[in-house]
């Protein structure tokens, strides 16, 4: 690296440290917390601080999935930024948010026909919430309120999205809107009571939820929130029919089912949604974030259905309004970018992505052989490898292991960055991804939870 990089660098990681508050930091390092200052991307690569270049394992935050330094994306948001750089959604519209908004359309299922867009997930999840709640006033139905999420979900940072959120982490010193949400059991087959098959498994989990809505009065629950596969719960796929079930439960009780596909949308599970192509499953409201602009622009939002509109338009209060909005709604700059983006993944990437997927998985299981893998689970281009102390009974390992962070550790001296969780790590390349690259990625999987299992045993804090 030149002489002038690495001054820069350092006077940046300096400014970091100084300066930056950085996404959950902890209460004695916040504002003195430098993290690898990233110099660079180009495809599925980064290239940290020390000029080491790495393969992107989590696509950023599950997001870049066209990869990085994409010339069309770069000159979509140029272009748009010489042509019109904002308006004020207030009171005008743009000719990118009409256009995208129409092809999300023809992508959504059912008659999700409507969007409105955000600034990223948490903001979309929020309107999303704000709707329901304002759909359910305006026709007189001022006591349905209630939220129904899951155990390891994850929907956001904003105080209402992180409510809904059934984290991993410890939520101790967080305040969080408790009366409005009802939280129900992960369902996560892995997980699943000892001698339980998946079946009965999900029969329990909604037999779970008739009985809340039992006990809570179907008037009194608003809608049901959940990922089609939970991206940082862990990449858990749900058993089989069993947000099929939920969905037909929704409707039984006129609980809107709002499926968050801020990580499953826009070619992560080889569909622009996931909901319908893959589950089965058509919600009333879609989020969507991340992959819709390849993280190039902070965009996200919710298709809602055309039920609800004419349900609105047709009832006794004509003048109600939908008093939200965000300064940054249907940015131009973001929605040209989405919409070159989607004809990037339209035009190869998603068809690219889906002849390499079954590779992936033959790679990605291959790793189940190692001591210290209970599982590697996952769909599409979304993979979680789950560590155990004991494959047999699949007891966690201790998580002061910090487990995750070894394995990430070691992953990174040898070219790969990965997103650690605890006992888990989680991967979701960009799309472009080759095979031949799938196959480093995966030597490098072996190799870095090799050395982890070495260091656990030399440090006698496992024995698997
Ligand atoms: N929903 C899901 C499923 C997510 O994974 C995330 C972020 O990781 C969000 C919502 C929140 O999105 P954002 O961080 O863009 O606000």
């Amino acid at each position: 690296m030149d002489a002038d990089l690495q001054t820069r660098l350092d006077d940046a990681n300096d400014a970091s440290r100084k300066h930056l508050i950085q996404p959950w930091p902890v209460a004695d390092s916040i504002g003195d917390e430098a993290r690898s200052i990233i110099q660079s991307g180009d495809g599925i690569y980064i290239r940290n601080d020390q000029g080491e270049r790495l393969i992107d394992g989590p696509a950023g935050m599950w997001c870049t999935n066209v990869g990085h330094r994409n010339q069309a994306l770069a000159d979509a948001m140029r272009d748009q930024a010489m042509k019109l750089s904002y308006n004020s959604p207030w009171y005008t519209s743009n000719e990118p948010a009409a256009l995208l908004a129409r092809r999300i359309a023809d992508h959504a299922p059912g008659d999700l026909e409507h969007v409105f867009f955000t600034t990223g997930g948490s903001t979309a999840m929020d309107s999303a919430i704000r709707f329901v709640q304002f759909y359910n006033n305006v026709r007189g139905r001022g006591g349905k309120k209630k939220i129904l999420a899951r155990e390891g979900g994850y929907h956001g940072s904003t105080y209402l999205s992180a409510s809904l959120n059934g984290g991993l982490r410890v939520k101790n010193w967080m305040d969080f809107e408790t009366d409005l949400i009802i939280k129900l059991a992960c369902p996560d087959p892995f997980r699943r009571p000892a001698g339980l098959s998946v079946d009965a498994f999900a029969d329990r989990l909604i037999d779970e939820l008739r009985q809340t809505i039992d006990r809570e009065g179907a008037e009194n629950i608003a809608a049901f929130v959940g990922e089609p596969v939970m991206a940082s719960g862990g990449v858990i796929v749900p058993p089989p029919g069993y947000l099929k079930r939920i969905r037909d439960i929704c409707t039984e009780n006129e609980i809107l089912y709002i499926s968050d596909e801020v990580v499953t949308g826009f070619g992560r599970l080889g569909h622009m949604f996931a909901s319908e192509a893959v589950f089965d499953v058509t919600p009333d409201i879609i989020t969507f974030a991340k992959g819709v602009t390849s993280g190039y622009f902070p965009l996200g939002g919710m298709v809602v259905s055309a039920k609800l509109m004419r349900d609105l338009q047709g009832s006794n209060h004509p003048d109600a309004m939908f008093a939200h909005g965000l300064t940054y709604s249907s940015h131009p700059i973001g929605c040209a970018v989405a919409l070159r983006n989607m004809d990037l993944l339209e035009g190869g990437i998603m068809d690219h992505a889906a002849d390499v997927t079954p590779y992936f998985w033959e790679k990605m299981k291959a790793l189940e052989a190692l001591d210290l893998v209970g599982e590697v689970r996952g769909l599409g281009l979304m993979a979680c490898i789950e560590c155990v102390a004991d494959k047999s009974n699949k007891n966690p390992i201790r998580l002061d292991t910090e487990v995750g962070n070894r394995i990430d550790a070691h992953c990174q001296e040898l070219g790969l960055l990965l997103r650690p969780l605890v006992n888990m790590c989680v991967m979701s390349p960009p799309l472009v991804i080759t095979r031949d690259q799938i196959t480093t990625m995966a030597d490098i999987l072996h190799e870095g939870i090799l050395r982890t299992q070495n260091d656990l045993r030399a440090e006698g804090i496992w024995q698997g």
